[in-house]
């Protein structure tokens, strides 16, 4: 079977996700040809959720790829659409995933608002599994670069408590964090802290066996040894960096780690140490390209010839540093306005796939022979305009039409002039369709106008042209005693809704005892129903339209 957009179901779309999910990290390239798969088959069946949850989990492969730009147009992606559904789950997910973009982009600021809006999210809708210590932690890296280390440091701790009380075997929290708040407690100078906290979080990062959270540990320990004066252990830990790194692993995470103990190694002389880190960051500068990079490289290069007294070439690098701050001013320039046009653009594409999703939904509301709406439709339709009325005082029309002796044509001349028959009258009334006026197929030869807002004038002149037009097609039926041709009859009515009518069956009701009139008074006419403002003598429940 086809699947259409309404036939999906959500349950199974997320197993599929959540399938992907749980092999990303063994099958990259297998979970981005899939996801690349669904973001189509999303397109195709204007599944909003489908696109926003494959752009989701494209941006988070890109994170663990380490390709930071993809990620951020992914992540802005992904976080532009689910902010528009009541996904609350996707929402604080993707607004998460936005904020580390964001920050891997160093754009922390933007990273906090964004965490913010996770936040806020998971406060109103806590059943998620988005964690507040997840976010709290994230948060506080991103104070951090932004300069608030007394922030960073309180939400860091509340994080790491929350984690050791609550979620104790949750090592990988426990690991970052733990090793992010040694950082800021480094930074504030507190190193006797700083050691503490990296005692306390070292059994978790023992546990998880990865050798990039031993590196990120090493990495801690150096920098803090460095930074007490302990060059003794300061040298012995950066050994097991050098070590670590030599056997290929690395993360673009810990460079600001690398730059801080080389830059240690170089205050006390140790060139050779510093040298190995320095050309680490050196070629990562060459291979990715990406000015922050560059900097990070040049940055070191400068301090090791201002240190080893090399006035021109630190002169060489300095300048050429400078060159590249300012690329990186504009850059960052571009890149917000990139952000912008992206968000822009990607609002764009939300706001078209909702429109389509739209028309789509409609055009199940229509019926294919007439292209008039189906029954179905009529109680939202009504539900509308009724709703309008009774706020603006307006009055409600419905018009009832009926082909004459309709048995007959379809017994002489066949079902399929008899189907010509009908569209040709639907063709006659959707020429008066506007958004206050729908008309919907009753039943067989049955059709039904709504109207909202229009004089009782309006709608019997409305009728008119349609009866008129019927006529002027001038199709031969010989079984029409009246005429020998097809002819409608029509039963209408205008009313203001009141206490006592004010449904859709009653205007329905209205319309059809005036087209039951019609039947009874010869066919081949229009009646009225006239609504009486108090009963009087001279009263006539039905109005004749035609002659
Ligand atoms: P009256 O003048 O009283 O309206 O007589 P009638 O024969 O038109 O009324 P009736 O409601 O008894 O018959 C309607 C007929 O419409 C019955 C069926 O043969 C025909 N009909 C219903 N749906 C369709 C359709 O989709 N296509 C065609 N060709 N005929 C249909
Ligand atoms: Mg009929």
């Amino acid at each position: 079977m086809k699947k259409t957009g309404s036939s999906y179901k959500k349950k199974d779309i997320q197993a599929r996700f959540e399938e992907i999910e749980a092999n990303v990290r063994e099958d990259v390239p297998g979970a981005r040809k899939e996801l690349r798969e669904l973001m189509a088959e999303g397109r195709r069946t204007r599944n909003v959720y489908v696109i926003g949850a494959a752009n989701f989990f494209l941006g988070l492969i890109n994170f663990r790829l380490g390709l930071r730009s993809e990620m951020l147009s992914y992540a802005l992606k992904a976080s532009a659409i689910f902010r528009e559904t009541d996904d609350h789950e996707m929402i604080a997910r993707s607004a998460n995933l936005l904020g580390i973009a964001y920050s891997a982009m160093e754009e922390y600021a933007l990273a906090v608002s964004s965490y913010k809006l996770a936040y806020q999210t998971i406060t109103k809708h806590p059943k998620g599994s988005m964690k507040k210590s997840t976010l709290n932690c994230n948060m506080a890296e991103s104070y951090f670069n932004l300069g608030d280390t007394e922030k960073a440091i309180s939400l860091a701790k509340k994080c790491l408590f929350d984690a050791f009380k609550k979620d104790p075997d949750n090592h990988t929290l426990v690991a970052i964090v733990g090793i992010n708040l040694a950082e800021y407690y480094e930074t504030a100078g507190d190193y006797e802290k700083a050691e503490e906290i990296v005692e306390l979080s070292k059994p978790s990062i023992k546990e998880l066996e990865s050798e990039i959270d031993d590196l990120a540990l090493a990495c801690r320990q150096a920098s803090i040894a460095y930074s007490k004066g302990d060059i003794e252990n300061g040298n012995r830990f950066a050994d097991v960096v050098i070590e670590i790194t030599g056997r290929g692993v690395d993360t673009y995470e810990l460079h600001r780690d690398y730059e801080r103990i080389a830059r240690a190694q170089i205050k006390a002389g140790d060139y050779d140490r510093a040298d190995k880190l320095a050309t680490l960051l050196w070629d990562y500068a060459k291979k990715t390209d990406m000015t922050i990079d560059k900097i990070t490289a040049y940055r070191l290069q400068a301090e090791y010839f201002d240190a080893t007294h090399n006035a021109p070439q630190a002169l060489r690098i300095y300048r050429r540093l400078n060159e590249l701050y300012e690329r990186r001013t504009l850059e960052m320039k571009e890149a917000q306005l990139s952000v912008e046009k992206q968000t822009e653009a990607m609002n764009r594409e939300v706001q078209r796939i909702r429109r389509q999703v739209k028309e789509q939904e409609k055009l199940i509301e229509r019926e294919p022979l007439t292209k008039l709406l189906n029954r179905n439709a009529l109680p939202r339709v009504m539900g509308e305009f009724m709703e309008t009325a009774t706020e603006k005082h307006k009055k409600i029309g419905a018009i009832f039409i009926d082909i004459d002796y309709f048995k007959e044509f379809n017994d002489t001349y066949g079902h399929t002039k008899g189907d010509a028959v009908i569209r040709t009258v639907s063709k006659l009334c959707l020429k008066e369709e506007c958004a206050r006026i729908k008309f919907a197929r009753y039943g067989g030869d049955e059709i039904f106008g709504v109207i909202l807002g229009h004089t009782d004038e309006q709608i019997a002149e409305l009728a008119k042209r349609i009866y008129a037009g019927v006529k002027k097609a001038k199709i031969t039926h010989a079984q029409n005693p009246a005429t020998g041709h097809v002819t409608l009859s029509i039963g209408l009515v205008n009313i203001k809704m009141t206490n006592e009518i004010n449904t859709l069956l009653d205007i329905v009701n209205y319309a059809d005892k005036a087209l039951y009139h019609a039947k009874n008074n010869g066919r081949n006419c229009i009646y009225a129903s006239n609504l009486p403002v108090e009963e009087t003598e001279d009263y006539e429940p039905y109005v004749r339209i035609s002659e």
